[in-house]
């Protein structure tokens, strides 16, 4: 007797990291880990969360009607062509699954996010991945990964773990040159923190073009991480064939109640945004000040800072997140997604953010 076997692409996945909130030794430390907003949540989506917690007893409502309408309304789109999903995370297997199978290929860009080598994996698809230029997106080298066995391409803008961002005629020169065959993912997770009147046009596409799909979460600028809600947005068939296999209540009542009053509190995700204009600012200063020492910011469109530091002897990536993690600081190193020389910092607190320099202005010994 042999016991269950799971399918071979199952066992192919590394499982996802998360973002650390702990030390070595247990103790919690600040995380500049997970890109959440360090001005914590709307003070109305906090209320709206606590007032759901009177009729625990009920399911759902499974179509997430009210929400998919405050987002249609928000972004001047159809609520009927919104899918919602438990984070964007399973918005993004949900198109995964629709169009790719075994024998199907699915693109991303190395340095690409991580959920898009397991959305692949996990449906039995090829993972391609697309060189990078300079860590940034690179529309030609997509472009040359394309062949009759193509189903989606997953581009994630601003892209994590990054920063950079895609400007719109490279997001259209991108969608005009795939075949119509093959679905174009445009991960706006970060959308909220580019510049004021900057917009990479996926949703102007995603209105009538049949083969592209936009995703957005509230876990990032809206500070509702906990509660794993995203949507996306497509055509009508594309809605059609996520409907079909989401979960069928798979946000939860005190989730989509928060989300509605989320998008009705403007005037935290302008103050969110703003903070991080400023101290992502600020922040890269500071370290383009040690280029000296070997660090150098890639240019970032959203609320984290990819920094590169050259190692030299002792003083490498590695070093320099045990660092900050002795000091209290928990940052991403991404050995494992091939940038051993690189942290990912999120933009935090001011009182963070300056401790963080200090504690790598020391580290370089720049001071
Ligand atoms: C954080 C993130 C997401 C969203 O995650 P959810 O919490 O599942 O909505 C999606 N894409 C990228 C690139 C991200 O960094």
């Amino acid at each position: 007797m042999t016991a269950p076997v799971p399918k071979p692409w199952i066992m192919a996945i590394a499982p996802y990291q998360p973002g650390r909130a702990t030390g070595d030794d247990g103790r919690r430390v600040v995380k500049l880990s997970s890109n959440e907003n360090p001005l914590g949540t709307s003070a109305a989506a906090v209320v709206a969360f606590e007032a759901a917690s009177g009729s625990l007893e009920h399911y759902p409502d499974a179509g997430a009607t009210a929400l998919r309408e405050a987002i249609a309304a928000a972004h001047g789109i159809d609520a009927a062509r919104v899918v919602h999903g438990t984070g964007s995370d399973e918005v993004l297997h949900l198109i995964a699954g629709a169009y790719a199978g075994p024998g199907d290929e699915i693109i991303y860009v190395r340095y690409g996010f991580s959920v898009y080598e397991i959305a692949a994996r996990r449906v039995g698809a090829t993972p391609v991945v697309a060189p990078d230029r300079d860590c940034a997106t690179d529309v030609d080298a997509i472009l040359s990964c394309v062949n009759e066995r193509t189903r989606v391409v997953f581009v994630a803008n601003p892209n994590n773990p990054t920063g950079t961002y895609t400007r719109a005629e490279e997001v259209a020169r991108l969608h005009a040159a795939l075949p119509p065959s093959v679905m174009l993912v445009i991960d706006q997770a970060y959308a909220e923190y580019i510049d004021a009147g900057d917009d990479d046009g996926a949703f102007a596409l995603a209105h009538d073009q049949p083969n592209m799909f936009v995703t957005r979460t509230f876990s990032k600028i809206h500070g509702l991480a906990a509660e794993r809600i995203g949507w996306g947005y497509g055509s009508a068939a594309a809605i059609d064939a996520c409907h079909r296999i989401r979960a069928p209540f798979n946000v939860t009542s005190a989730g989509q109640a928060a989300a509605i009053a989320a998008l009705g509190d403007t005037g935290f995700v302008a103050r969110s945004r703003e903070h991080n204009r400023v101290w992502r600012a600020w922040f890269v200063e500071q370290i383009e000040a040690l280029g000296n020492a070997g660090f150098r910011c890639v240019p970032s469109g959203a609320n984290f800072v990819l920094v590169l530091i050259e190692p030299r002897g002792e003083r490498t990536a590695e070093a320099a997140y045990k660092r900050l993690l002795a000091a209290g600081y928990a940052v991403r190193w991404l050995p494992n997604q091939g940038l051993p020389d690189a942290l990912r910092i999120t933009i935090g607190r001011k009182e963070d953010m300056r401790a963080v320099v200090r504690e790598l202005r020391s580290f370089a010994g720049a001071d």
